[in-house]
């Protein structure tokens, strides 16, 4: 399973699919991608291979110059398109790695508040809280960390926003995600191997770190708010 994001300049989502396709040999079931496209969001999924994502990206092309893109090992819900990631709720893409322990909880909370769900994922949850944080009037990287605040378990996460052509939001518990640098251009990743065709400037996010990409920077931050300063690595692979 694995995370790939891209703020990028030209169309992202075959890029995507190209990185993931270096993270196939941790196995997965399914895949998907969403993409921003004048402000606003698109995703394909589809089950078994990342051929069969290619297929579909072939008949509907995604266009937008920012996306994330998830193979996924199903832990909560059977490997099927509606469980595949990015899972959406109002303006919210998100994909996710782990298992998000408190899920029930959090689910029965945002079902009284009046969300559906839509999958069977644990996943889903994370979702509706950020969307819930933007209804409140926040601010998309303020919503995100405020829903971060809530999860509990394991998680790789990247969030996108529909009307913010120039922000992913990356956050670590857990299993691997790290960023990588461009010139003009940013790269999010579960691991280095799979950012190696785009930039070989990578830094590692750890445990409870979140980081706000956009083309022209990241910042890393910790789950008080501040900012952290993590090392930038020279990645050994190549290519
Ligand atoms: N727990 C999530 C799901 O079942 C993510 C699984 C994964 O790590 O790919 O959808």
């Amino acid at each position: 399973c694995g995370i790939v994001g891209i703020v990028g300049h030209s169309p992202v989502a075959p890029l995507i699919v190209d990185a993931l396709k270096r993270l196939e040999y941790r196995g997965y079931d399914s895949a998907g991608v969403a993409t921003v496209e004048h402000g606003q969001l698109g995703r394909r999924r589809a089950e078994g291979k990342l051929i069969n994502l290619e297929r579909r990206l072939k008949d509907e092309p995604l266009d937008g110059t920012i996306g994330i893109g998830h193979t996924r090992w199903a832990t909560h819900g059977v490997p099927n398109e509606t469980n595949a990631h990015p899972h959406f709720s109002d303006g919210v893409a998100i994909v996710h790695n782990g298992i998000i322990e408190n899920f029930a909880e959090l689910r029965d909370e945002l079902m009284r508040d009046g969300y559906t769900f839509s999958s069977q994922t644990d996943t889903e949850v994370v979702a509706h809280l950020v969307a819930r944080e933007l209804a409140k009037g926040l601010k998309p990287v303020e919503a995100a960390h405020q829903a971060l605040k809530r999860l509990e378990g394991a998680f790789a996460l990247a969030i996108m926003f529909r009307g913010d052509e120039d922000l992913i939001v990356g956050a670590r518990n857990g299993p691997p995600l790290a960023v990588g640098h461009g010139d003009g251009e940013m790269f999010l990743g579960s691991d280095a191997i799979a950012l190696a065709p785009f930039t070989n400037s990578i830094t590692y996010l750890e445990d409870g770190d979140w980081a706000v990409v956009r083309r022209n920077e990241i910042a890393i931050f910790d789950m008080e708010g501040n900012k952290v300063d993590r090392k930038r690595q020279q990645s050994l692979s190549t290519s």
